[in-house]
């Protein structure tokens, strides 16, 4: 079976500084895969490049088989890559409804069963229906961010540190869903800084430093693994 993602040997840079080399990567359908590396590792990059927001210098970027390097972002949403970036983006004045329901192009009863769908995802979503978004707490709103991102049904998720800014607990209750959204069909590629939650939910992972991917496999070894223990697990 094709990988869902493919990134073959990719190079991006920012004018001229390099963030990314030669950095190779596959997500399996219906597979979580982790993405980790401290503050400025290159992570964000890595998923800007798969929806289109930076362009690889080098090598190649495919989707289901086909590459979709030279696509603009919406032909890459289209296609089945849904984003989800750092920072809890919703419409504050919105309510938790209204976010879902304008994230879709849907009919309205398709939009609507999508909603419930999310509501079952996210069951603190269902209670707070009808608050608006600014109302939420850090944890709620970064549920609505994802909930949003997932209304298109993508065949992959992109989804960017959202763990940030949230207390272990909350932490736990969002990354704790990434099982329940694989269930749904969704592949996810997971960038964190919080590498022992991630690996906790990933069947695998990357390890990005300055760019570089310095390691990768089964989650469940580079848990294992002594250098990543040390570089991020606190030894
Ligand atoms: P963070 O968790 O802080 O977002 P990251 O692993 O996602 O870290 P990136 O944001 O992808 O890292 O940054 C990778 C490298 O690219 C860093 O050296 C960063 O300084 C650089 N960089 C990122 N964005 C820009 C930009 N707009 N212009 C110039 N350099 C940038």
């Amino acid at each position: 079976m094709n990988p869902v993602l493919d990134i073959e040997q990719i190079e991006v840079r920012y004018g001229g500084v390099t963030a990314l080399r030669d950095v190779s990567l596959q997500v399996a359908p219906g597979q979580a895969v982790a993405l980790l590396g401290a503050n400025g590792a290159g992570k964000s990059t890595l998923l800007k490049t798969v929806i289109g927001l930076m362009r690889a210098r080098t090598g190649d970027v495919r989707f289901d088989g086909r590459s979709i390097a030279g696509l603009p972002p919406q032909r890459r949403a289209r296609l089945g890559v849904g984003y989800c970036p750092e920072g809890r983006r919703t419409f504050p004045g919105l309510q938790v409804r209204e976010n879902l329901m304008v994230a879709c192009w849907e009919g309205r009863a398709e939009r609507e069963r999508r909603v419930e769908e999310m509501f079952s995802l996210f069951p603190a979503l269902r209670q707070k229906a009808d608050h608006l978004a600014w109302q939420l707490s850090g944890g709620q709103q970064q549920m609505l961010a994802i909930g949003r991102s997932l209304m298109g049904r993508p065949r992959l998720l992109l989804l960017d540190e959202p763990s940030l800014g949230l207390s272990p607990v909350l932490t736990d209750e969002v990354i704790g869903r990434i099982p329940a959204i694989k269930q749904t069909g969704t592949a996810i590629l997971l960038a964190e800084q919080n590498a022992a939650k991630a690996l906790a939910v990933c069947d695998h992972a990357y390890v990005l430093q300055t760019g570089k991917v310095v390691g990768a496999g089964p989650a469940g070894e580079l848990a294992r693994s002594a250098d990543v223990r040390k570089a991020f697990l606190g030894g």
